[in-house]
């Protein structure tokens, strides 16, 4: 059976980053969004987004709210922007981030520049009909990208949204664009 957007609930870590962005987009789409600040309102959503931000300040905050084990044990569908793609990644470059490990990729962090070289650019993603517009932040690159990881999306050759199981990871913020595609796509998962 296909659920509504209206009868998903989608949970957003609402430490810090532009998680706003992403209820606003969820709102658009007829989901009720809960923002996640404690540990018991995980089990309650069949869906989770990890926002932007940073990924060291992200590190600390999930482990000092005791979040981290239980979005490590969290087996639903998820869905990490930008820092929060790093959250979900096996590793990076800073032994300072901890990771949930929820697929298989290593992240280079801030590899598509510094703040001040923040671009948009065109990206094709499969599927879709026309480009969608990739807000690139200190953007993670995603490194050492083992078969069993579709990637459905490349800015020229870098692939920068991925897809492993019921886990999406992109580098760049579709929440900062008018476009609802991706957010619709990760519901599309849950259903
Ligand atoms: N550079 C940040 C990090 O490494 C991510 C930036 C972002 O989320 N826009 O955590």
């Amino acid at each position: 059976m296909t659920l509504k957007n209206s009868d998903i609930t989608v949970g957003i870590l609402g430490l810090q980053g532009a998680f706003h962005k992403h209820q606003k987009m969820l709102e658009r789409l007829s989901v009720n969004p809960i923002i996640i600040r404690y540990p018991e309102e995980i089990e309650k959503c069949q869906g989770i987004i990890l926002p932007g931000g940073e990924s060291t300040t992200m590190t600390k905050l999930l482990k000092s709210m005791a979040l981290f084990e239980p979005l490590q044990k969290y087996n639903g569908p998820m869905f990490g922007t930008c820092a929060g793609a790093i959250l979900l990644s096996t590793g990076c470059d800073d032994p300072r981030v901890d990771h949930l490990a929820k697929i298989p990729v290593q992240t280079s962090r801030n590899a598509f520049g510094r703040q001040i070289e923040s671009f948009v650019a065109p990206i094709q993603i499969k599927d879709f009909d026309s480009d969608f517009q990739g807000v690139f932040i200190r953007a993670p690159q995603f490194e050492k990208i083992i078969g069993t990881i579709e990637v459905l999306g490349r800015l020229n050759q870098q692939p920068v949204f991925l897809k492993y199981g019921n886990v999406l990871v992109s580098s760049f913020h579709p929440e900062l664009t008018d476009d609802i595609r991706i957010h619709q796509y990760f519901l599309n998962l849950i259903q």
